[in-house]
């Protein structure tokens, strides 16, 4: 899968590489699809949600830049596959997922696998993580129809914040700030994610 997804592809991020073939795939998708685990494409996770395509998580961790000391941010936990790699690139990583089961599951999976430095809490990402912010780094696995000024609120100048964003037609967008706090954004490629929901709280 590495070799031929994402290296091929134009991935050179070696500790993304690393991370990706430590990460055994199909334990974070369902039993009957765990022969497809490692194809070239998303999968159904159940309620309607999917685990992204291996070179789009490959892609998006690569252009997010994690260094070992970062705190992430990630909305939209699902099965928990992009914490888990995300879990080998930063110190801390916060995931937050708005579907009760899915936030269960991919907490018992990390805890089983023994990422012990993800914490997952089941809430609304729109509102980011107030206490523990600011973040070095955000990412959204679900497409708001606008990138939340609240979580770029949430970003520690310096920082980067990678996003699928749009609704019928979405960009995979990076937002920097800058150290003085301007923002500068540009977007990468088109891209197909699940909407970023709206809670009900
Ligand atoms: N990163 C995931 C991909 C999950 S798909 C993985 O590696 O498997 C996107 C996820 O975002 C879904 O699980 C969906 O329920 C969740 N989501 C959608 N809107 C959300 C919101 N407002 N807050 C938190 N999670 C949200």
């Amino acid at each position: 899968m590495v070799k031929e997804q994402i290296e091929a592809r134009g991935i050179t991020d070696a500790r993304v590489l690393q991370a990706m073939r430590n990460t055994p795939r199909h334990l974070f998708v369902p039993k009957d699809l765990e022969a497809m685990a490692y194809e070239d494409r998303p999968l159904p996770i159940g309620d309607g949600q999917t685990i992204s395509q291996p070179y789009i998580v490959a892609l998006m961790s690569q252009l997010l830049d994690v260094e070992p000391s970062h705190r992430v941010l990630e909305i939209g936990t699902g099965s928990g596959y992009q914490a888990a790699i995300l879990a080998q690139l930063a110190a801390q990583v916060y995931s937050i997922e708005i579907i009760p089961k899915l936030a269960s599951r991919a907490e018992a999976l990390l805890r089983q696998l023994n990422y012990t430095n993800v914490r997952i809490r089941l809430g609304d990402g729109y509102l980011g993580w107030p206490e523990e912010a600011p973040f070095d780094r955000i990412i959204l696995t679900a497409a708001p129809p606008t990138i939340p000024q609240q979580l770029i609120a949430q970003l520690r100048p310096g920082g980067k914040l990678v996003a699928p964003e749009g609704v019928s037609q979405q960009d995979l967008v990076v937002v920097e700030k800058s150290k003085t706090g301007a923002i500068q954004r540009r977007s990468i490629i088109p891209v197909v994610f699940v909407p970023m929901v709206h809670g009900r709280n």
